[in-house]
């Protein structure tokens, strides 16, 4: 996972570049190529996980002679933060921390605690999320909470105990996870989303009794379709069920109606239950981009910055964060980059056959870049 798209050390800086500190102005807002705004950021605080689900880090590649990343090569918090803090000021208002398991990253807290003193140029707070597999969710919920988390996004792809510990294939149960999420909710962590992952014939016989079980609760469901993410996962379009194949199947049963986005942007089509017990949430990555509105940037683990789930390299920030570079370098590396960008790998491929989507150059893996 080494080597820059573009050295950042050859960037040049721009002269308009949005500087560290004051609100930036409408006119000065950063947007790419395709005037889509960097409105939220990821960050990958480990590469390694507790899991070895079969979409993600199957246990044939992923063994026990996988070299991970060296401790060393890992942001430290405080990098962590310095990045965070300079994207803020250019227009993030959303942080959610990934991986890997992130709940695995030792004093994850502290890193929440950094997180939660920023502010928007407007003054506001950043909005601060997790993505967890929720395994170790009921012992540290409280600690979480406490740090200034705000909620969390919990992926369970079964409530059936056999198809879960299938797909996480580290024989991990249900139950603990639903103990995680009980945890979760009690401490305030809300609202609370599950992540579903379908894989055709792994645990798509289970979609309905994932929405009848989570109706009616403080938990909204959202399926997500299995994505070609890295090289990895062995995916084949075959193993994809479309989301209107999951809303058919529920709205059969439990009836459905749309509704408004909660805000330009947002990755999953939202329906409701027309008894009015609740929503779920459909992210249909596969067979409907949404690559024209995607404000969204990653950074892994080791400080590179990606400006797409589909990249094949990043641009290494780390470089900068530790030659002595100031803020405001780091401020324009990042301008530039963003800037500069034209991803809609997506958008591209949606037209083409599942063959074609699959192959082609090496692409980076979720557990490396975050979902
Ligand atoms: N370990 C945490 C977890 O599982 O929630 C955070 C990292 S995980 C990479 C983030 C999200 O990506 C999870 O909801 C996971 O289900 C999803 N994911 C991983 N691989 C995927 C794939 N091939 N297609 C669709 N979603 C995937
Ligand atoms: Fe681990 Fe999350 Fe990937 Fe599953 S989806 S292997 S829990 S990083
Ligand atoms: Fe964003 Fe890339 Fe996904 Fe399109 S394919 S939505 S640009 S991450």
């Amino acid at each position: 996972m080494s080597g820059a798209l573009i050295p950042v050390h050859s960037i040049e800086p721009l002269a308009d570049a949005v500087p560290v500190g004051p609100a930036p102005t409408w006119e000065a807002r950063l947007v790419d190529t395709l005037n889509r705004p960097l409105h939220d950021l990821r960050l990958s605080v480990t590469d390694r996980c507790n899991f070895r689900c079969v979409y993600c880090m199957p246990k044939e590649v992923f063994g026990k002679d996988f070299a991970f990343m060296p401790r060393d090569e890992m942001l430290s918090f405080e990098e962590m933060t310095r990045l965070a803090r300079i994207s803020v000021a250019h227009g993030v208002e959303k942080i959610r921390l990934t991986g890997g398991e992130p709940l695995l990253r030792k004093g994850l807290e502290e890193l929440i605690a950094m997180l939660a003193e920023l502010r928007t140029p407007a003054g506001r707070p950043v909005d601060i999320a997790l993505t967890t597999n929720g395994s170790a969710l009921a012992m540290k919920a409280q600690a979480l909470k406490d740090a200034g988390l705000k909620r969390v996004t919990v992926s369970l792809d079964s409530l059936d105990d056999t198809t879960f510990r299938a797909m996480n294939d580290v024989n991990f149960p249900v139950a603990r996870i639903l103990a995680g999420l009980d945890a979760a909710h009690a401490v305030g962590l809300g609202p609370i989303k599950i992540n579903m992952v379908v894989k055709r014939g792994q645990n798509d016989h289970d979609i309905v009794n994932m929405a009848r079980h989570f109706k009616g609760t403080p938990y909204i469901l959202r399926f997500i379709e299995f994505m070609d993410v890295g090289t990895s996962n062995g995916w084949n379009m075959n193993a994809v069920l479309p989301s209107s194949e999951v809303l058919g199947r529920i709205h059969a049963e439990l009836p459905l109606e749309e509704v408004a986005p909660n805000y330009t942007g947002e990755t999953s089509r939202r329906w409701r239950y027309v008894d009015g017990e609740g929503e779920i949430g459909l992210i249909s990555s596969v067979t409907q981009s949404f690559c024209h509105t995607c404000s969204r940037a990653r950074v892994s683990t080791d400080g590179k910055l990606f400006t797409c789930l589909f990249a094949s390299e990043g641009h290494d920030l780390r470089a900068l964060l530790r030659d002595g570079s100031t803020d405001e370098q780091l401020s324009d590396a990042m301008a530039s980059i963003w800037r500069r960008r034209t991803d809609q790998a997506s958008a591209l491929r949606s037209a083409q056959t599942g063959a074609v989507r699959s192959s082609g150059a090496k692409k980076i893996e979720m557990s490396y870049i975050g979902g």
